[in-house]
């Protein structure tokens, strides 16, 4: 559904300036996913701005009240069921994203944001199913922006401290970077000139993120 936080955000920071924003608002175990995914997604040509991450219980409580009176009955459109404490978002453990325009372009509303995009949302949300994130589309009311990593934590546990493995998230992207460091060399026996080049550019550039994790 369509966020009404999305525009109100800084509107002169890049998609990928706010991704990075996201990023480090959430749990160690998600941002480990989401990198790997935003790999995933670039190496398949698809894109996506991660508008929210993190939000606050008073955010969340504050959201929970949109269409509903202050006695909480629904009398408008709702944004979200969950109050505060309740979302999986008020633990660092959800995002929302939206499939952009070309790479580098300045977040507008106008240019970047193809909200009917239903097949690119689903394409997107097939590849973090496949990293172990749930993907709200899935529900019964859908929320297709959404995704969690709870790695089998309900909400209750969750709220009660326990948190998805952080090292085991990171372990699982360090493989992922040696693979794909591995299967640039094996391409390099039968390279030509240029393709050596862009290969060796592109270890370096793997060996760089994966020393920075
Ligand atoms: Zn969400």
């Amino acid at each position: 559904m369509v966020s009404p936080w999305l525009y109100t955000s800084p509107s002169n920071m890049t998609y990928e300036a706010r991704n990075a924003v996201t990023l480090n608002g959430v749990h160690p175990s998600l941002r480990y996913k989401l990198i790997q995914l935003l790999d995933l997604l670039r190496l398949n040509g698809e894109d996506v701005l991660l508008y929210e991450g993190f939000r606050t219980i008073d955010q969340q409580n504050a959201d929970w009240q949109v269409g509903r009176d202050i006695d909480g009955r629904v009398i408008g459109t709702t944004i979200t069921d969950a109050k505060g404490g309740y979302s999986f978002h008020n633990y660092g453990l959800a995002v929302d994203f939206a499939p952009v325009g070309p790479l580098g372009v300045p977040l507008s509303k106008r240019n970047m944001l193809e909200w009917s995009a239903k097949a690119r949302y689903e394409a997107i949300a097939r590849l973090a199913q496949t990293l172990g994130l749930e993907w709200g589309g899935t529900w019964p009311k859908p929320d297709k922006p959404h995704l969690q990593y709870a790695d089998g934590l309900s909400i209750t546990a969750v709220r009660s401290g326990k948190r998805p493995d952080a090292e085991k998230a990171k372990a699982g992207l360090t493989a992922y970077y040696r693979n794909r460091i591995t299967n640039a060399k094996r391409g390099l026996k039968h390279a030509d000139a240029d393709r050596t080049k862009e290969l060796d550019a592109f270890i370096v550039d793997l060996q760089t993120k994966l020393n920075a994790l």
